[in-house]
């Protein structure tokens, strides 16, 4: 095994020794159990990559069961959406959907036993006074004055509450374990809670519920799971788990807990995205600049790419923030593999080829994929009046800018050589047209006389050209970590300029037609996805990622002493 080898982690190694120990009987059974509290971000893709090609690894099975233990906060939508997701991502838990909610029944009796065997009660204290009773990390807790009810009361009341004889607030069931213990965890947790909301698949059946701590463990016992796996937030609750486990003489997974994932530039944590859509502050949950999978897949991510960023980032017990150009490089190791090229004047200039006949169209030969011989050729039309990206012409050109500049020579994809004769401005100075030469002997782009340019450009025929609207992103957070900053609420670091629309750009004609959801190189320009607003009318395209490292560029200029730091585009590399 080599160092580099991601694809072994401690957990491996812990399952590892389970199997030649012969515990769980060599079985691996894994699950993904999200709470159906929001859409799912690119920290869940890491939990559910990892429980899933765990079990494949081992032969085992892997889960999928959402732990709905919270009915106030959780929604149909919700769940429709995470099923969604993980089917994309592209992993398959067979038949085996579950939902803690359809243990609710087993869930009440394993209460009721703990209150039969003395290891529950019904505490009336308000919830206040719960709070205020269980002490801190500093001071041990205080019982409570409910605590020493006998076993039939308890059962009374526990019987009172599932039966609505209370409102919520007025009476918890609660584990008799140990106020004075160092872990808050363990200082009589609540088991159960009134809760006067209907549950997205129970209805009305149930005035009580199960605190998500009594539910979790529990219902990976009941699936038979061989290894729990978790975030190190879970750390300090896994006595508990082990206690509940214990106590109840049932079935024990053994839990193991590894570093979440975070990301520069973003929040990952739903209660934080939840806020993003309430306050407008994105267009929705699958915004493509947000970092749920939801997001991700509208922006044009392949979700191979994802598995592949999240394989690659590793597993450990490490906390640390992984820079978002690694997810970036992914996407577009992926999409160069798997997207077709085609030619996109983001920022169009036009330039009248004075030499080329009025009427005449060609169809040039271009390749559709060089990574990809499969993929093949189409045909593009080229005509006397074209567009060219504005970036590339300058009038007055520095010593480094080898594109399009008066007097010079460079080629046009898949078509011929120009040179620029003419730059034509309106009354304010500004340039609106080129008048340019071409050289007809260099059909194809290469001159018979060997004489060389040193640029290529891409175009579009103008009287074929598709308008279209192009939506480009940039990071949703200007800070590399939004949350590190403990006065200021991360949503002052939100990024004005993370979504900037150019309308119209202009497409070559091949792309009418094309479909929400395709993914497509726009040569010399970015990788862009189809949007679903697309419409008959008007094709939507989101920007998925650069070419480039925008990124290390930016960082490199920001490091070297600053001559003129003026605010400029990333200019567009030569090719
Ligand atoms: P959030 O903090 O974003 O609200 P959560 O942990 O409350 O997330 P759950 O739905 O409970 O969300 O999570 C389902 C599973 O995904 C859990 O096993 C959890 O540990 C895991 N998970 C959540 N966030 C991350 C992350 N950033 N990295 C890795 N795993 C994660
Ligand atoms: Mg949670």
């Amino acid at each position: 095994m080599s160092e580099s080898d991601t694809s072994r982690h401690f957990i491996t190694d812990i399952i590892d020794e389970h199997a030649a120990s012969g515990r769980f009987d060599g079985r691996v059974h894994t699950r993904f159990p999200p709470e159906p509290n929001g859409y799912l971000h690119i920290g869940h893709a890491k939990s559910i990559c990892l429980n899933f090609s765990l079990a494949e690894r081992y032969g085992g099975l892997c889960n999928l069961r959402f732990d709905d233990t919270n009915p106030a906060k959780e929604e149909q939508e919700y769940i429709d959406a995470i099923t969604e997701d993980v089917r994309w991502l592209g992993f398959d838990w067979g038949e085996r959907l579950y939902f803690a909610s359809d243990y609710f029944d087993q869930l009440y009796d394993m209460a009721v036993e703990l209150i039969r065997i003395g290891r529950a009660y019904v505490d009336e204290l308000s919830p206040e006074q719960i709070r205020e009773y269980r002490g801190s990390l500093t001071e041990p807790g205080r019982d409570s004055p409910y605590r020493q009810r006998p076993v039939e009361e308890n059962l009374a009341l526990f019987e009172k509450m599932r039966a609505g004889g209370f409102k919520p607030g007025e009476a918890v069931l609660r584990a008799k374990i140990d106020m004075a213990q160092g872990n808050i965890n363990m200082r009589d947790p609540v088991m159960y809670r009134v809760l006067d909301a209907a549950h997205p698949r129970t209805g009305d059946k149930w005035k009580i519920y199960p605190m998500y701590d009594f539910a979790h463990g529990q219902s990976d016992s009941i699936e038979g799971i061989t290894h729990s796996i978790c975030t190190l937030e879970y750390e300090d609750h896994r006595p508990l788990y082990d206690w509940y486990l214990h106590t109840l003489e049932i079935y024990h997974p053994q839990q193991i807990e590894f570093a979440r994932l975070n990301l520069s530039h973003t929040v990952l944590s739903k209660r934080k995205l939840i806020r993003l859509v309430a306050e407008g502050a994105v267009a929705g949950w699958d915004d493509p600049r947000m970092p749920t999978l939801a997001g991700m897949r509208r922006r044009g991510y392949p979700p191979a790419a994802i598995r592949e960023f999240c394989e690659a980032v590793g597993v450990g017990k490490v906390k640390g923030v992984v820079a978002l150009h690694k997810l970036e490089y992914h996407i577009r190791q992926e999409l160069n593999r798997t997207a077709n090229r085609v030619m996109a004047v983001l920022n169009p200039l036009k330039v009248v080829i004075s030499n080329y006949p009025e009427d005449q169209v060609e169809y040039m030969e271009a390749v559709n994929n060089p990574e990809d011989a499969s993929a093949g050729t189409r045909q593009t039309p080229f005509s006397r009046v074209i567009y060219i990206e504005r970036d590339d012409f300058m009038e007055a050109p520095p010593r480094k800018f080898f594109r399009l500049a008066p007097g010079r020579e460079v080629r046009l994809r898949y078509a011929y050589f120009i040179t620029c004769e003419e730059v034509i401005k309106d009354e304010d100075g500004e340039i609106v047209e080129l008048r340019c030469r071409y050289d007809p002997a260099t059909r194809g782009g290469a001159a018979p006389d060997g004489r060389r340019v040193k640029a290529t450009l891409h175009w579009v025929s103008a009287a074929h050209a598709l308008p279209a609207e192009a939506r480009l992103y940039d990071t949703l957070f200007t800070e590399e970590n939004p949350e590190s900053d403990s006065d200021a609420d991360f949503t002052a670091f939100i990024n004005p300029d993370s979504l900037r629309v150019l309308d119209p750009i202009y497409l070559e004609p091949s792309l009418s037609g094309a479909q929400p959801g395709e993914r497509y190189q726009f040569e010399r320009l970015a990788y862009f996805v189809v949007d679903a607003d697309s419409s008959a009318e008007k094709l939507v395209f989101n920007r998925s990622v650069t070419l480039r490292d925008q990124w290390r560029k930016l960082q490199k200029r920001a490091a070297k002493p600053r001559k003129s730091r003026k605010k400029r585009r990333p200019s567009v590399k030569e090719s």
